[in-house]
């Protein structure tokens, strides 16, 4: 029978192995590799040999898409449609600018828009996709595109296969190969060498790159990499097109459609106004086109695509990696941020302070200092490891129940690798004399149940006295003391000392043993169920993150809640919540299990009035981002495991952390923390609020330009005179173009790159639900329109007067008149654009120098409204007329007088939010706390 479909058969790869129809050790041997993976510098030479683990992305298809994008607009076709007409009616000069601008708007945006989607793809280049590989037999973290064939990787759940892998052992693997095979029910893994002739769908042996892991554990060895891979070969998938739509922009370009209506009706009726004034067809026409043209905003959607991309690339330098353009916008808007404990608000640095067996009846034993405990008596230990001693007992059971390890160099202090919770319990081991290295040589590691937070614990299989086996449960302690043969009095003492413990910000874990059967060398769940002897218990403390504590007050400022959610106990929570001034003394936390028992009402108003959530699985999460949205708050919750990925995909914002956290977690989320720091969600907020600012300070300047030309020729078709026939217009349709397509876009961009405004973080959270165009933004508009088609028809009036009685033709007087009242709507923006710097603060307060931008913006379009004036082929192009000196001055003087008209506004504005406290006031739910630090030292080895 043969397989056509087997992808060996594929005839780019003539000498491809069936690596599923080998077993492990065949496998290994092919590839000249060990069960401890390859030496550092084999696999060096093979990375030079088979080049990086990556495939290469194809874009072809979004470059025509970012191209369509550009023309299919309802905007361009009115421009289109425009052009066409002039020509038909003879106006070929004015029908070519149209559509010679057309055209340079459809090149620029499509330039601009292509630019910023590589920017935004460049970023997920940025997300750190690591792999955990052998090399030489020591675990090393390494980025998975420098994976080789032969490197033996650990894969473990919620990690994404880094390449075609071969397994080699496997624990309860299941793996999801949607992305492959669209099957999204995940599939059993086994090591058997299979036939042949097996279908990709069915080679369970295998793993391939691009899947998920979504429970269990393995080791593999790495088969093909990068495009020789099952999914570089079907590679078309991975050509996802960058999205460059939000929310907003989506907005807008149903504000575009409905103005382009209203804009089209009103043409339609100037043109009939017109003709009734006694206009020609030709120039009744050309009077609706040009009002079309002055009122549609050209160039805003190349702007408002611009400040997202600059958004999203200072946040990337914040180290806030954006996944999903929207969540530039939704950012700003965030009232509630839900953040884990572990490694975010806190160091992740775990340091074992107390020790606590049964034996020791008083209090525990402190840890402190470097070196051995003041305790007189555990320092016999140090001299002499003796087994039946309870303490050298429990950290034995430290040691062994633990995944971490010490590598050590000559002259260098022993690094951790592994998890920092049991990283401090192999120091404090280390600390009191005991060597790991030796401990785990004698004492061999059998079998494991590894530690998931949804059990909260994990055991581990070791050999005993006298070949009995002897199993080692360590966990959170309500899970272990359930578990071991204790009665009422006794657990309810422990749990009180926990309880002690906790109180103190310390994370406790309790130690367990048992003797299984001699027989024995695999144990599953059900072994662990009960029949364990405590140990005793360890606490350790993990001091919050400085930059944590500052953020947290910062968020307060700017109205945002701060929500800790942990896995930890209830009183450790507690304590670190008042650590990070995130609760007040005596302040109650809620657990999960109190969550579960919560109907949705309750829990939607506890979900409101609690900061610290302890003992949280998944699926609390979850429900509290919904209880969160449903009374109305735009939410931000973090996650890194496997089962986080619901929750963060049912957030306003799903934050990943980029260090520890799974692939599943990184791609539900909509921004990635490249540091796993708190303190970079809050620069993300920061950075959200700047970009929405500075859009709306974009349209508070683009779109009295558009009003103000559209009032300029509507009020010169109702009233100005006919004259030789042909109607007077102070500004012609190509000047129009000119304005909105050279001057604005010039002026607007620069925008952009507006600072910070001073209240960023000391303004509540912007409602998510009201409309950019406010109140205020209409308001502004309508006002500087007004003063802009004011002064530019009192000067075209003026001026064509004026020339008319020194005797110039009639022709002539208009064309110079024109210039004129384009230079004074286009020097109307240069002064106006420095008012626009803030939309409600002075420019002295802004600082006049501080957006650098702004002035070459300026400069720029001052040189080209000087060619405008006076090149002779400019003068073709769009009918202007050099202007003299003292022209220029009473433009510049007219246009000047903006600036004190819109600071007299701001300040009467200002004047007003004041008492009330309205705008600029920061009504935090609390009063800001001091933060208490309670820094320890940390203890060395
Ligand atoms: P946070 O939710 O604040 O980030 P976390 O994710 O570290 O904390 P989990 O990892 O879910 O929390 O841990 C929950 C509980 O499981 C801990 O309080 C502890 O009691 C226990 N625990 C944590 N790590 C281990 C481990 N390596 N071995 C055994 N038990 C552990």
């Amino acid at each position: 029978m043969s397989a056509p479909q087997s992808a060996n058969d594929a005839p780019d790869r003539p000498d491809a192995t069936a690596w599923h129809a080998l077993g492990p050790d065949d496998t290994l041997a092919r590839l000249k590799s060990s069960e401890d993976g390859l030496t550092p510098e084999d696999a060096a030479q093979r990375l030079v040999d088979s080049g990086p683990n990556v495939i290469p992305r194809k874009r072809r298809e979004g470059v025509l898409a970012l191209l369509v994008h550009q023309i299919h607009n309802p905007l361009i076709y009115v421009l289109l449609g425009s052009a066409v007409l002039a020509m038909v009616l003879g106006k070929a000069v004015d029908g070519a600018v149209v559509l010679a601008v057309v055209v340079l708007n459809t090149v620029v945006g499509f330039v601009q828009e292509l630019r910023a989607s590589q920017a935004i793809e460049a970023l997920s280049g940025m997300v750190p996709q690591n792999a955990v590989a052998l090399r030489a037999g020591k675990k090393v973290s390494i980025a998975a595109a420098e994976l080789v064939p032969g490197d033996v990787v650990l894969l473990e759940a919620g990690d994404r296969v880094p390449a075609d892998v071969r397994l080699l052992s496997a624990r309860n693997l299941r793996i999801e190969e949607a992305a492959l095979t669209g099957e999204s029910v995940p599939a059993d893994k086994s090591l058997p060498a299979l036939p042949e002739d097996t279908e990709l769908g069915d080679r369970c042996d295998l793993a391939f790159g691009g899947t998920m892991v979504v429970s269990g554990a393995a080791s593999a060895v790495v088969v093909e990499t990068g495009s020789s891979t099952e999914l570089g070969r079907i590679s078309a998938l991975l050509d996802e097109t960058t999205e460059l739509e939000t929310p907003l922009t989506r907005a807008m370009s149903r504000v575009a459609r409905t103005l382009t209506l209203a804009i089209l009706g009103v043409s339609a009726l100037i043109v009939g106004v017109a003709l009734f004034r006694g206009y020609p067809l030709v120039d009744a026409v050309l009077s609706g086109i040009s009002l079309a043209v002055a009122a549609i905003p050209e160039g805003l959607p190349a702007i408002i695509t611009i400040a997202l991309a600059i958004g999203v690339q200072r946040m990337a330098r914040r180290r806030a990696i954006i996944r999903k353009l929207p969540a530039v916008e939704t950012l700003g808007s965030t009232a509630v941020i839900c953040s884990d404990k572990t490694g975010t608000l806190t160091r992740n640095e775990m340091t074992v302070r107390a020790l606590w067996t049964p034996a020791l009846d008083d209090e525990p034993l402190e840890l402190t200092g470097v070196g051995y405990t003041p305790d007189g008596e555990l320092q016999r230990a140090g001299a002499s490891i003796d087994p039946s001693d309870d303490v050298t007992a429990l950290l034995f059971a430290a040691a062994l129940c633990n995944d971490a390890r010490l590598e050590r160099r000559d002259g260098e202090e022993p690094t951790l690798t592994g998890d920092p919770t049991e990283g401090a319990l192999l120091v404090a081991a280390e600390k009191v004399g005991i060597s790991v290295d030796a401990l785990r040589d004698e004492r061999g590691r059998i079998d494991a149940i590894p530690f998931a937070s949804e059990r909260q614990f994990m055991a581990t299989l070791h050999g005993g006295a006298e070949g009995a086996r002897i199993l080692y449960l360590k966990g959170a302690p309500e899970i272990i003391l359930a578990r071991c043969s204790l009665d009422e009095p006794e657990t309810s003492d422990v749990l009180s000392r926990v309880e002690r413990m906790a109180e103190q910000g310390m994370r406790v874990l309790a130690f367990a043993e048992r003797e299984v059967d001699g027989g024995r060398d695999t144990v599953d769940e059900a072994d662990a169920e009960g029949g364990f002897t405590l140990l005793g218990l360890m606490g350790m403390i993990d001091p919050p993150r400085p930059e944590a504590v500052e953020a947290i007050a910062a968020c307060r400022q700017a109205g945002i809640t701060v929500k800790m959610i942990t896995g930890d106990h209830i009183s450790t929570a507690r304590a670190i919540g008042e650590q990070l001034g995130l609760l007040a003394t005596g302040e109650k936390a809620l657990s999960g299990a109190e969550l579960s028992r919560m109907a949705d009402g309750a829990l939607r108003q506890a979900a409101l009035d609690t900061h610290v959530f302890a003992r949280v699985a998944p699926e609390h999460k979850l429900r509290l981002v919904r209880a969160l949205q449903a009374s109305g708050r735009v939410v931000a919750m973090t996650g890194d495991g496997v089962n986080d990925a619901p929750a963060l995909r049912q957030a306003d914002i799903g934050v990943a952390m980029g260090i520890t956290g799974t692939s599943v977690s990184k791609e539900a989320a909509d921004v990635v923390l490249t540091d796993d720091n708190f303190a970079s969600i809050r620069a993300a907020v920061e950075e959200g609020r700047r970009v929405y600012d500075n859009l709306v300070k974009s349209l508070a300047f683009v779109l009295p330009t558009n009003l103000g030309e559209a009032l300029i020729l509507l009020i010169a078709v109702l009233f100005f005179p006919v004259v030789g026939g042909s109607p007077l217009m102070p500004i012609t349709a190509v000047q129009i173009l000119w304005i909105n397509l050279v001057a604005t876009v010039a002026l607007a961009l620069p925008l952009a790159f507006e600072a910070m405004e001073k209240d960023v973080m000391t303004r509540p959270p912007r409602d998510a639900d009201a409309p950019i165009l406010s109140p205020f933004v209409l308001f502004r508009t309508a006002l500087v329109a007004v003063l802009m088609a004011a002064g530019a028809i009192g000067l075209f009036l003026v001026d064509y007067h004026l020339a008319l009685q020194a005797g110039e033709p009639a022709a002539r007087a208009a064309r110079e008149a024109q210039t004129l009242a384009v230079t004074t709507v286009v020097l109307f923006q240069i002064f106006y654009v420095f008012n626009c710097r803030s939309l409600h603060r002075s420019l002295r307060s802004v600082g006049l120098f501080s957006n650098p931008w702004v002035y070459a913006g300026a400069l720029l379009l001052l040189l080209l409204q000087v060619g405008f004036v006076y090149l002779p082929f400019m003068h073709t192009l769009f009918g202007s007329a050099p202007l003299s000196f003292t022209a220029w001055l009473k433009s510049a003087a007219v246009a000047a007088l903006i600036l004190p008209i819109i600071s007299a506004e701001k300040w009467w504005r200002s004047r007003r939010a004041r008492p009330s406290g309205g705008e600029t006031a920061s009504p935090s739910e609390r009063a800001p706390r001091e933060p208490r630090h309670r820094m320890d030292r940390p203890v060395r080895v």
